[in-house]
Formats: C-alpha cells, sequence, structure tokens
C-alpha cells in the first residue's frame, strides 16, 4: 500500500547533505508502524514527504519514488491525496483561538466541496470523533485553553475526522505523560485495527514500539537502518547501530513482546 523507491532529499541550502538517503521500503495495508531513530535521523521529512506536505526549502531527488496504492504519488490530485492520507504535523500551531469542535471539523475539510463547505455528515463525524476521543466535555473550550494531553487528543481527532486509510502522527506523544500515552496509543491501535487503517508513528519513547505496532522503521542520519517485524528489531542489534548506544532487551512482565532499556556508559 505504502511503497517508497529510493526517496532521497535533501534542503536546498546544504544539496551535499542528504536529509534521507535511497530509503526504500515497503508497508502493507493495516500494518502499525513505528518510525524510530534519534532526533535529526529524518523521521518527520520522511512523513511529510509521505503526506505530500510543501516543506520550504526540501527538494526531493527526481529518482525517488513514492507510490500508494500501485499510483505514484505525484498523480494524485491534492484533494484525492488528502482523503487518503493524513498527517498530525510534530510542531503544528494554531494561531486562532478556534473551538475545539472548529478544530476537529477542520479534519473534514478535505471532504468538503466549496458548494456545502461542511455537510451534515461533516458535523457528524467531527462529534463523533470528539466522542471517540474522550473530549465532547471541551467542545467549545478554546484550542488555546487545554493541557498538553487534551490538546493532542483534539489534533488526534482532526486527523481521525479527515477519514483517511492512512494515518502519519509524527511524534504525537512527547509532551504526554505515560498514562496518556498510553490510553492514546491503545485506543489509535483499536481504531486503526476496527477501520484496518495504516497508522505510521514517529515515537521518541522506544519502549512503546513492541506494545503498539507490528513493524518498525529504523533511521539514522537519512539512511534506512532496517524495516521490518517489531519483535525481529527488538531482538537484534539494530537499535544500537541506529541509536549509537548499547540497549538492554528484557521480556515485558505482561505483555508477550520485548522491551529496551539503554544501558548507561561507563
Ligand atoms: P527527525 O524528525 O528525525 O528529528 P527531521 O526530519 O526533522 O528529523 O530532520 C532531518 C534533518 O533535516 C536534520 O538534520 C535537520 O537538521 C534537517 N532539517 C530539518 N528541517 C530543516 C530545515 N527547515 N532547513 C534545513 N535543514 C532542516
Ligand atoms: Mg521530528
Amino acid at each position: 500500500m505504502i511503497k517508497l523507491k529510493n526517496l532521497s532529499a535533501y534542503y536546498e541550502q546544504n544539496p551535499q547533505k542528504k536529509v534521507l538517503q535511497d530509503v526504500s521500503l515497503f508497508i502493507e495495508k493495516g500494518d502499525i508502524v513505528s518510525v524510530l531513530g534519534p532526533n535529526g535521523s529524518g523521521k518527520s521529512t520522511l512523513l511529510s514527504l509521505i503526506a505530500g506536505i510543501t516543506v520550504p526549502g526540501l527538494i526531493t531527488i527526481k529518482s525517488s519514488s513514492i507510490i500508494l496504492d500501485g499510483k505514484n504519488a505525484d498523480s494524485y490530485k491534492r484533494k484525492s491525496l488528502s482523503q487518503k492520507v493524513s498527517l498530525l504535523a510534530q510542531h503544528e500551531q494554531y494561531s486562532w483561538p478556534f473551538s475545539v469542535f472548529d478544530a476537529v471539523l477542520m479534519g473534514r475539510y478535505a471532504h468538503s466541496s466549496w458548494i456545502e463547505p461542511y455537510s451534515k455528515k461533516d458535523i457528524e463525524s467531527a462529534e463523533y470523533q470528539l466522542e471517540e476521543l474522550n473530549i465532547t466535555h471541551l467542545r467549545n473550550r478554546s484550542i488555546f485553553e487545554l493541557s498538553g494531553g487534551e490538546y493532542q487528543r483534539v489534533m488526534i481527532a482532526r486527523a481521525l475526522a479527515q477519514s483517511t486509510e492512512i494515518l502519519l502522527l509524527d511524534e504525537p506523544f512527547t509532551h504526554l505523560d505515560i498514562n496518556s500515552q498510553h490510553s492514546l496509543l491503545t485506543l489509535i491501535k483499536k481504531i486503526a485495527q476496527q477501520k484496518n487503517s495504516t497508522v505510521l508513528m514517529s515515537l521518541h519513547d522506544i519502549n512503546a514500539a513492541p506494545l503498539f505496532s507490528n513493524k518498525t522503521i529504523l533511521l539514522r542520519e537519512g539512511n534506512l537502518v532496517c524495516c521490518g517485524d517489531t519483535s525481529l528489531i527488538f531482538s537484534g542489534d539494530y537499535l544500537s547501530k541506529a541509536y549509537d548506544t548499547e540497549f538492554g532487551f528484557f521480556k515485558h512482565p505482561y505483555y508477550n513482546v520485548m522491551q529496551s532499556y539503554i544501558t548507561s556508559a561507563v
């Protein structure tokens, strides 16, 4: 469903430094994928390119291709691409104090037409996402008056309201406490499985990957270290290669997965 062939990109001010270098991989429909790698390894760039977002100054090398459902991503019209892929970007900020409901409704923009900006179905869908994310009580609150966890729930509701087969989440839980992170990941996994959606999420917390994703993409300095079953990646020395750090692995006491911990430098 998502196929990357030799995806390479650089920023125009520094053409020598490829921020992604010959990344080739294949993601199947229904996969829940963790995108891991140290800061600056290219996770956000990768997700933006798959979403077809124009990043100022970022240039994709011509021989690169991104294939979505067998069709080159370049050949999708903007609107049909946004009906297929939604992205929750890492540093997204609003400049206007929209209400929570309006912010979620904006996710329906991909399905609106100029004749009828938002239909009854769009409004129902936004209401449904508020309920699903447990934020109906915040409906009329300004998005500037939310806690970090509430705000992220709103952003996830907006991305889900877009109702796409592919959901891209760029470090959606970085500022959340472990409890909120865990409950949101559980919810996203449940929704993705119900809808058979494909999810790619870059994660700061490596330990969340084996709990929530069946596949993992590991990046280092723009290069793909590996892409494969999360269980495989959490049993080899791939993480150490990517992060330049020694990792220890142990079996999770409640889940049948391997967890990692970072050994301290000696
Ligand atoms: P990650 O999300 O893994 O932290 P990014 O995709 O944000 O990594 O960045 C990959 C590389 O691109 C980094 O080396 C970063 O410094 C560089 N980069 C990101 N944004 C810009 C920009 N606007 N201009 C120049 N270089 C950038
Ligand atoms: Mg990033």
